[in-house]
């Protein structure tokens, strides 16, 4: 059953006491004003995640994740986060090869690969990220840049370890830069998506993936992308900083 998932990327924003702040409202607004059947997962800067878990810890719908993980288990790789404890802090999701990692930390699709293994071996679900720049888009490339990043960062995985996968298909151009891709252009490419992965896998495994819409969503953008039949949430960045913008959202997914 392929599951609605509306989730929240903070990225590096906001201190501990404004974070928590940030949570006791969402969780307040998603409990009173919505009953739909969408999942709603809280993304915050590792420091805070341990909190925002036991905060969300007995709501039916809200979950707490990562922004990235190490590769690696444990050892001398100062400053980094491992999957193990990302779990081991409460958390369920870890994006992975968001484009901003792609971009100025030098993330490959081989090596996003190596950090996809390490969230599932931990029994986390990897969100994982693909998109094309503007000059990807004009040259009429982006097909060929999509399929690099999907088979190249998944397709290792056994059917059964996609299970534990999301994609979020996020536009470059459209990210934290006021334009959404139309619903058309979303649509067609979460279709050409899904057909990368049934080729690959099968039928099922292709019906059953979540595929995430991110890029400038709003309340007012987010009704009409979600009623595309291949778009199966969002990765929200701006939006998600503010309680009222993020549940707004969220209630978009009926
Ligand atoms: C993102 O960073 O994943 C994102 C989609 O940002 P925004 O919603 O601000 O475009």
């Amino acid at each position: 059953m392929r599951k609605k998932i509306i989730a929240g990327n903070w990225k590096m924003n906001k201190t501990f006491d404004e974070g928590m702040a940030l949570v006791t409202e969402i969780a307040g607004m998603v409990k009173d004003e919505y009953s739909g059947s969408a999942q709603v997962v809280i993304i915050p800067p590792f420091v805070h995640i341990n909190a925002v878990s036991r905060m969300v810890a007995d709501s039916r719908n809200i979950f707490s994740g990562a922004q990235n993980c190490s590769n690696h288990d444990s050892g001398a790789y100062t400053g980094e986060v491992s999957a193990g404890m990302i779990k081991s802090c409460g958390a369920e999701y870890v994006i992975i090869g968001h484009s901003e990692r792609r971009q100025y930390f030098n993330e490959t699709n081989d090596w996003l690969a190596r950090k996809v293994d390490a969230v599932l071996k931990n029994n986390l679900t990897a969100i994982y990220c693909c998109g094309e720049t503007l000059e990807e888009r004009e040259s009429n490339t982006h097909f060929d840049v999509l399929k690099k990043q999907v088979s190249e960062g998944l397709f290792h995985l056994t059917a059964e370890q996609f299970a534990n996968v999301v994609i979020a298909y996020e536009p470059v151009w459209a990210i934290g830069t006021g334009k959404t891709a139309s619903t058309a252009q979303a649509q067609e490419v979460h279709a050409f998506i899904r057909g990368l992965v049934c080729e690959h896998y099968n039928n099922q495994v292709a019906d059953n993936l979540t595929i995430q819409y991110g890029g400038s969503v709003k309340a007012e953008n987010a009704v009409e992308l979600f009623s595309a039949p291949d778009i199966d949430g969002a990765l929200v960045g701006g939006a998600a900083l503010q309680s009222r913008s993020f549940v707004d959202i969220v209630k978009a997914m009926k």
